[in-house]
């Protein structure tokens, strides 16, 4: 199978879909492999790590034509599927959740396999192919590292021959795949830490990391939403903001990462809530792309209100694109694993379950 590699268009972005670790091992599949001249610069990996792996240079017009898979972060233009080979695969980010006009989009090329990494289903044989957990275990890192360095004070607690400084408190909302990351960041860094979940399975997570979790009565359960957490009820949502507000308004740091599948991020921080909290605090809000869980986040900008900072970024990975792109080329791998045989050759299962999930476009997936 020839597998190529592109350079990210997407102004902004920093990763790539390979490494060149990955690449060796694609190479090892007997897989042959092709990346477009610098397409890893961005990402700390010069062409010449990309030759010693194995793989050869090609031109975007070659590359898109002559391979049988075209792996790329973001979708590709109309421009660049047209060039696609009959039976070619392409592999992206397409989130079909958040463009509701994708699918029809790369429908209009029936020749063309589209997979979408962001569907992978939450099943225990696809956990090493998740993508979105891979970025969001970065991103709630690299949340609590932007909160240290914008917030005015020191995270740990510190007696000094000048004084006494007490650990930051970090209020962590939403203890998912990011949060889970913030919290155990924020207690390497010395901060005390609590934690609100609507997933009754992420209260035993935040207290193993050592953080205090915050109960609110009453969540609608989500057992049965296949790891996804549901939508609450308003009454719900008010009860959990007037706890918030009581906790907010005494943390240093708010790290916001709940998240609805396909929906609305819910406002659990208001601007009221932001009003009472101290000058100097910060809000980190991870749920930016799907309107923040803070009421005055918006999404790309950092703003400041009352002497609050409150970052919008629901793309931190991408400030660690070397890590971001192993992990992901990695998941991919971990994909192409199931159907490589041991001639690097692919024969992809249409009916398989974890392509039936992944593949857009397609009105009927499994028939085609
Ligand atoms: P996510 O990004 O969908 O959401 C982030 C978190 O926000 C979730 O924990 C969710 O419960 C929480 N949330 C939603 N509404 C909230 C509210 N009103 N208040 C507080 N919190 C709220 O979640 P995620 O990071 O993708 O992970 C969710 C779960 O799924 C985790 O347990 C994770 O380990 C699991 N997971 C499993 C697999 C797999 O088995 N293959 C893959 C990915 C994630």
């Amino acid at each position: 199978m020839k597998i190529g590699i592109l350079q990210e268009t997407h102004p902004g972005e920093t990763r790539i879909a390979f490494a060149p670790k990955t690449v060796e091992k694609l190479v090892q599949m007997r897989c042959t492999v092709f990346f477009e001249p610098g397409a890893g610069l961005r990402s700390s990996f010069p062409d010449s790590e990309y030759l010693s792996a194995g793989a050869t240079k090609a031109g975007r017009t070659d590359l898109l034509s002559d391979c049988d898979l075209v792996a790329a972060i973001h979708p590709l233009s109309d421009a660049d599927l047209t060039r696609i080979k009959p039976d070619g695969v392409v592999l992206g980010l397409y989130q079909p959740y958040n463009d509701p006009d994708i699918e029809a989009r790369v429908g209009r090329f029936p020749l063309v396999h589209v997979l979408s990494l962001d569907m992978m289903p939450r099943t225990t044989i696809a956990q090493s192919m998740d993508v979105l957990s891979s970025m969001a275990s970065i991103a709630g890192y690299q949340a609590v590292l932007a909160g240290a360095a914008l917030l005015p004070r020191y995270f740990p607690m510190l007696i000094t021959a000048a004084g006494s400084i007490p650990p930051a408190k970090v209020l962590v909302l939403g203890a998912g795949v990011a949060g889970l990351q913030a919290i155990a960041t924020a207690r390497r860094l010395g901060a005390t830490v609590e934690a609100f979940d609507t997933r009754a399975a992420a209260k035993e997570e935040v207290l193993s990391l050592g953080a205090k979790f915050v109960e609110v009565e009453g969540a609608v359960d989500d057992r049965g939403a296949g790891g996804y957490a549901v939508q609450q009820s308003e009454e719900f949502l008010a009860r959990q903001r007037a706890e918030v507000q009581a906790r907010a308004s005494k943390s240093d740091v708010v790290i916001c990462t709940a998240q609805v599948r396909g929906r609305k991020a819910p406002i659990l921080l208001t601007a009221e809530t932001v009003g009472q909290m101290r000058p100097g605090s910060v809000v980190v809000d991870l749920a930016a792309s799907t309107g923040g869980n803070c009421e005055l986040t918006q999404d790309g900008q950092t703003v400041s209100v009352n002497g609050v900072t409150i970052l919008g970024n629901s793309h931190l990975a991408a400030r660690q694109p070397a890590d971001a792109s192993t992990l992901l080329g990695n998941n991919i791998l971990n994909l192409l694993k199931l159907f490589v045989d041991k001639n690097g050759q692919a024969a992809f299962d249409w009916n398989h379950d974890i392509l039936r999930a992944i593949r857009i476009g397609k009105a009927d997936a499994a028939a085609s």
